[in-house]
């Protein structure tokens, strides 16, 4: 997998302070997406071990508290992303208890994939749905467009 940006500090793409990778690679090619240059999943840097751990280090820093991980591209549900961010999630579950994570997917919940499904198992709330510009919507917190959900999937607060 490779990614285009990684913020270790984030007060915009989900609730609270948080870290957001936004991940390379999409098929979904929504008219009006506002990053295109993610969706060629060879573009960006490479998602390497050493990211990780960096990631991991900075939800586990107490001099700056953050909610959570927010995942974001991109899709991290793209398919060539799965293992990635299952292998991301699963250290996020074990390494940094009390974390968060939200996702951005351009899939839907129901139409998700078996190996799609057992990463959002690991995700505590899912923002679901392509961009659709005639819907798009500004005042909408967390979603470009009226379409998209946004579905808690844990009880996680
Ligand atoms: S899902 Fe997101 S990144 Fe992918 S084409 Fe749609 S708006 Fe762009």
């Amino acid at each position: 997998m490779n990614y285009h940006q990684y913020y270790p500090i984030d007060v915009i793409n989900g609730p609270g302070t948080r870290a957001t990778l936004f991940v390379a690679g999409c098929e979904h090619q929504c008219r009006g997406c506002y990053n295109q240059s993610t969706w060629d999943p060879r573009s960006g840097h490479l998602f390497d071990e050493a990211m990780m751990d960096t990631i991991i280090k900075d939800l586990n820093d107490t001099r700056v508290k953050r909610k959570g991980l927010s995942l974001s591209g991109g899709d991290p549900l793209f398919p060539g992303n799965l293992s990635a961010i299952k292998a991301l999630l699963e250290r996020v579950r074990a390494q940094c208890p009390g974390k968060d994570v939200w996702m951005w997917t351009g899939y839907t919940l129901e139409n998700l994939s078996p190996e799609q499904r057992a990463v959002v198992a690991l995700v505590d709330t899912l923002v679901d749905g392509k961009f659709e510009q005639q819907l798009h919507d500004p005042s909408l917190a967390f979603r470009g467009s009226s379409n998209q959900r946004i579905i808690p999937l844990t009880q996680v607060e």
